[in-house]
């Protein structure tokens, strides 16, 4: 792949796939620019080397035109973290975008209307991926969030610049922290899987089973796998169906010399919220009635060990229902763990989802390798699949 480094853009106009799914709040204000700020390398390069940006991106999701989804309302704030002024095209295609675009002069950003506004950006169209590529000399995807849609802006684009389509930075970085945890990853590698279902899990579970030397498991999913081994887990959450599964994955796991690390104890309730009484007990031994919603602290003192001797991590889901304030223990306290081992030199890497959001809201983000800005693309790369985004690039 062509990375933004190896691309002269002088005088050159690139139209640059971003994410800028952000947050607005009701007066339509950013609440969280955490992905523009993780565009601005790619863009700042561009600017730097004397080209131009016409960015362009989705948000939400809207069904045709609708004011509340309108990338107009985020300007300001990508003119705040860009430091420069962006010029905004009332539609993605069309008069008004080409006019803005042919007039654009180096070190011009100007960003184009909320992508979705035109259904054929999902339907992956190829006309409508054409007028967009009409309007710019170099094309670079820095979206990882949506790579892993075959969207007209994502990958179909691509083939309208067979040799000058371009990998942007946080993408790159993406790919390269997936590779450092399931290609190159200094052993032990350790994966951390949480989260409430064992079900949403299992491909990503097969796929890495060859890359591990550790697998944790936390949260919800857990108590499938106790059950399967025989315990009792009283009213935790639990999925009958996939006790056969896990005890073949349990199986499989021996067979490839990966060690499962299970909780041995619980902070468990009787009722599913914050404030109902809390008991702490042996997983294997929950009574009818009480339901495991944190990890105790003689499974965190063995995920200790286990974190602390690893050399590469991967973290994908919480160890408890850390949306309770009384159940965030676990949670946190891996997060202090996995803080603990980077610091030590660890690679770590947090992805998908409710992790991202707990790292976050814990204040780890800084303190770990790297967190990914994708939910559903992190996931897909993790159960091995190819995100078309990336593929075509590559082709
Ligand atoms: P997932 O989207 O599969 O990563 O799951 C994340 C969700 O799992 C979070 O909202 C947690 O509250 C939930 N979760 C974690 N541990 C438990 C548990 N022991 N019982 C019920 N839900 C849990």
């Amino acid at each position: 792949m062509t990375t933004v480094d190896q691309i002269d853009f002088k005088n050159k106009k690139a139209i640059i796939r971003v994410d800028f799914n952000v947050p607005l709040n009701e007066e339509n204000r950013v609440t969280d620019p955490t992905r523009i700020l993780a565009a601005k390398p790619t863009i700042d390069a561009v600017l730097a080397q004397g080209g131009s940006c016409i960015l362009m991106s989705h948000l939400g999701r809207p069904k045709g035109i609708t004011p509340g989804l309108s990338l107009g309302h985020i300007v300001k704030t990508v003119e705040e973290i860009l430091g420069v002024s962006v010029l905004f095209a009332q539609d993605s295609i069309g008069e008004s975008a080409q006019a803005l675009a042919a007039q654009l002069k180096p070190g011009e950003v100007l960003l184009l209307e909320n992508l979705r506004f035109h259904e054929e950006e999902t339907k992956g169209d190829s006309t409508f991926a054409k007028e967009l590529a009409n309007l710019a000399d170099i094309y670079i995807n820095d979206a990882f969030g949506t790579a892993h849609r075959a969207h007209a802006s994502t990958t179909i684009i691509a083939q309208f610049f067979p040799d000058r389509k371009v990998v942007g930075k946080l993408l790159e970085q993406e790919i390269e922290a997936i590779d450092k945890v399931l290609q190159t990853g200094e052993k032990p590698v350790l994966a951390i899987l949480g989260g409430s279902k064992v079900s949403s899990k299992i491909t990503i579970i097969e796929n890495i089973l060859d890359k591990i030397d550790h697998l944790i498991i936390g949260g919800g999913m857990a108590y499938t796998f106790v059950k399967a081994k025989g315990g009792s887990v009283g009213n935790s959450i639990c999925e009958d169906d996939y006790l056969d599964f896990t005890l073949e994955l349990m199986e499989k796991a021996k067979a490839k010399n990966v060690q499962i690390h299970l909780p041995v104890d619980v902070i468990a309730t009787t009722d599913f919220s914050n404030d109902s009484e809390r008991k702490t007990m042996d997983i294997n031994e929950i009574p009818n009635g009480w339901e495991g919603l944190d990890a105790g602290h003689k499974s965190l003192e063995n995920f200790k060990q286990v974190v602390l001797e690893a050399k590469t991590i991967l973290w994908n889901g919480p160890l408890g229902v850390f949306e309770f304030s009384n159940f965030a223990n676990g949670t946190i306290e891996l997060g202090t763990f996995i803080a603990e081992s980077t610091a030590k030199g660890a690679f770590s890497l947090v992805g998908g989802g409710d992790s991202v959001a707990a790292v976050k809201q814990f204040g780890f983000d800084h303190k770990v390798s790297y967190v990914s800005t994708g939910g559903g693309a992190m996931l897909e790369s993790l159960e091995g699949k190819t995100l078309p985004g990336i593929a075509a690039l590559k082709e």
